[in-house]
């Protein structure tokens, strides 16, 4: 496990001042946040959250997939969210390749990814109000549910919200 020695080190300082054993599984500030997996998004940082607070979702893009759907069903109705952001961000990878760029570069290292979906984004704002036709049409969610989107912007720091 050599490969996680220095997270496993910072862990251990971590556990020694833990204080949040109290909370429960539900989102305190009923909120779920659907994110990118990009490593300059702190979502609770960036949101004035702490841990407890929200449900966050992330993925390549911050797409609404059918698994973001399942969880949003999960979310919704056994944790407490009682409102949604989707919340994708300014110089995403996935808004700079297509699927096609993605096989073509898998092919090179002798992979064929071509069985998979990886919900590239061309159109960032029309991927942005697709995924949240996803969930305010959804069947499984409450129609009365807040669905909201956002793009953050990875220089500034800066939330944009967006009315679609
Ligand atoms: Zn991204």
């Amino acid at each position: 496990m050599s490969e996680f020695d220095d997270v496993l080190a910072a862990n251990a300082d971590y556990a020694r001042e833990f204080a949040s054993s109290g909370l429960t599984g539900r989102a305190a500030r009923g909120l779920a946040v659907v994110t990118c997996m990009d490593s300059r998004i702190d979502p609770l940082g960036l949101l004035g959250l702490s841990s407890g607070d929200a449900k966050i979702l992330r993925n390549a893009g911050a797409r609404v997939t059918d698994d973001v759907l399942r969880t949003l069903v999960l979310a919704v109705y056994l944790l407490g969210v009682e409102r949604v952001l989707v919340m994708p961000h300014t110089d995403c990878g996935m808004a700079k390749v297509t699927d096609a760029d993605v096989h073509d570069l898998t092919q090179l290292r002798g992979v064929d990814t071509r069985s998979l979906e990886f919900h590239t984004v061309p159109d960032q704002d029309a991927a942005l109000r697709h995924d949240l036709t996803r969930i305010r049409t959804s069947p499984f969610l409450p129609k009365d549910l807040p669905v909201g989107g956002a793009i953050y912007d990875v220089r500034t720091g800066r939330l944009l919200p967006v009315a679609l």
